[in-house]
């Protein structure tokens, strides 16, 4: 007697050997010029050595590159393979609580030694680091998840790692301080007294809890003064969403082994990596018309800058370092409320995401934090993986669509990006349960003066 296989898989793992050898850059099959960075000083378009103090070369050629594939390097591959490929989960039992005609299914990246995406990009710019010569790595973190990332990816490259972390995480996030320490990471609160960014908020602002801007600015000025430290960033930039596609081209094949394509597919966005990490590969084929996939960025109502910024130039940071970027942004020195959902709280939007969203190839959508703890939890109690707040994002945006299509009598695929779990942010969760989380919206006149400014 043969045993067929069920008619509904719920959980389709990929072997090692079927991890996607490279990544996928949307860079090529873009329908629309893109809008190149300029130079904070002069205001010209920047080129290769502007950016050469802070960046491996290989690095910086992908950032502008046109190939539509590159090949993901043997060392890389075995780090990732250290946690890849990764599950892909259809969400039943949510589905049933639900009473959804919606299939759910999402891409679970929580399963990696720290717990998030980020590693993906991480491991890949230790590499190039290491590969031309790069010492010490200097980056920020704001509630620990990239930090967190960059150190595990530095000790597997055995570089030094330099964390400038956002100090009110510091103090009210000591467990990823932690696991960054354990890495053999150093982490230092920012504002700090070490770099001239630092200690000009300081002076200003004596009890500065600091921000994502100001962060940054203080790791770029750290890799900018010294000969053996680059900068690595771990959002926003076209090279991290690359290589965050493995994600979605792993995806790709485990759907086609579900014998379900996408109809939706969501994302959380802060700086933009994860979602764009699942979403390039299948608007990839969207670009090219073969498909009429809908694509939804889900962002914190504290901090809405694709669905309330401006689509403009701006720094990436507070302290006017970066280049400027085109991106949907509410202005570089805009610091968020403190929402738990720390990785959501930056100002601006990858440029990609952003072009794309302008073009209308992606839609945008903006929660308060209460009602997406409802969904996170309701996703526990169900699913029973425990979801990081922002990843919590997508999950309120999935059951409102589910919910939507069980009204319209519909039947659509949605997927979406699971980054995270939850485990080290507990104490949201607690203040969740206690009652004392605030919903906190940008007023409509606070939007208008940070924008205008603009
Ligand atoms: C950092 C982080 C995010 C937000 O960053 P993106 O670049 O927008 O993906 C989302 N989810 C988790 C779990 C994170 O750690």
């Amino acid at each position: 007697m043969s045993v067929r296989a069920p008619d509904v898989a719920n959980r389709i793992v990929l072997d090692e050997k079927e991890m996607p050898t490279r990544w996928y850059n949307i860079q090529a099959d873009l329908p629309f010029p893109g809008s190149p960075p300029l130079h904070p000083g002069t205001r010209q378009p920047i080129g290769p050595q502007d950016l050469a103090p802070l960046f491996p070369m290989e690095l910086i050629k992908q950032e502008v590159s046109q190939e539509r594939y590159i090949d993901i390097p043997q060392p890389v591959q075995e780090a990732l393979r250290l946690w890849r490929p990764t599950p892909l989960m259809r969400a039943t039992r949510l589905e049933r609580e639900l009473k959804t005609t919606a299939k759910i299914y999402y891409k679970y990246e929580g399963v990696s030694p720290p717990g998030s995406h980020k590693p993906n990009t991480a491991v890949a710019q230790a590499f190039y680091n290491k590969a031309e010569g790069t010492k010490r790595l200097a980056t920020e973190t704001g509630a620990g998840q990239w930090g967190s990332a960059l150190a595990f990816a530095a000790r597997i490259f055995d570089l030094e790692c330099m964390v400038y972390m956002v100090r009110i995480s510091y103090e009210q996030k000591p467990y990823r301080k932690s696991m960054m320490q354990v890495w053999g990471a150093t982490v230092v609160p920012s504002p700090s007294e070490l770099t001239n960014a630092g200690r000009k908020i300081r002076a200003e602002h004596p009890d500065s809890t600091g921000s994502l801007g100001i962060a940054i600015s203080e790791a770029v000025e750290d890799a900018a003064t010294r000969d053996d430290t680059k900068y690595s960033l771990g959002s926003v930039l076209n090279h991290v969403l690359m290589h965050q596609t493995i994600i979605g081209e792993e995806a790709m094949v485990q759907m086609e082994r579900a014998g379900a394509m996408p109809d939706l597919v969501v994302g959380c966005v802060g700086g933009g990596s994860n979602f764009s990490g699942l979403a390039f590969p299948f608007l990839r084929d969207r670009l090219q018309g073969k498909t009429r996939t809908r694509f939804l960025a889900v962002e914190p109502d504290a901090c809405p800058s694709i669905t309330r910024g401006k689509y403009t130039y701006d720094f990436g940071d507070t302290g006017e370092m970066t280049p400027l970027v085109k991106m949907h942004t509410l202005g570089h020195g805009f610091i968020p409320d403190g929402i738990h959902a720390g990785g959501l709280r930056y100002h601006g939007m990858a440029p990609l995401v952003s072009a794309l969203v302008d073009h209308g190839f992606i839609d945008g959508v903006a929660y308060p934090q209460r009602t997406v703890f409802d969904a996170a939890v309701q996703f526990a109690r169900t699913e029973g993986t425990i979801p990081a707040p922002e990843s919590a994002h997508a999950i309120r945006a999935v059951i409102d669509e589910a919910v939507k299509a069980r009204e319209r009598g519909e039947s659509p695929v949605i997927l979406f990006n699971l980054s995270g779990h939850g485990l080290l942010d507990l104490a949201a969760y607690d203040a969740y349960f206690a009652g004392t989380l605030s919903d906190v919206a940008l007023s409509e006149t606070r939007i208008k003066e940070l924008v205008g400014a603009l």
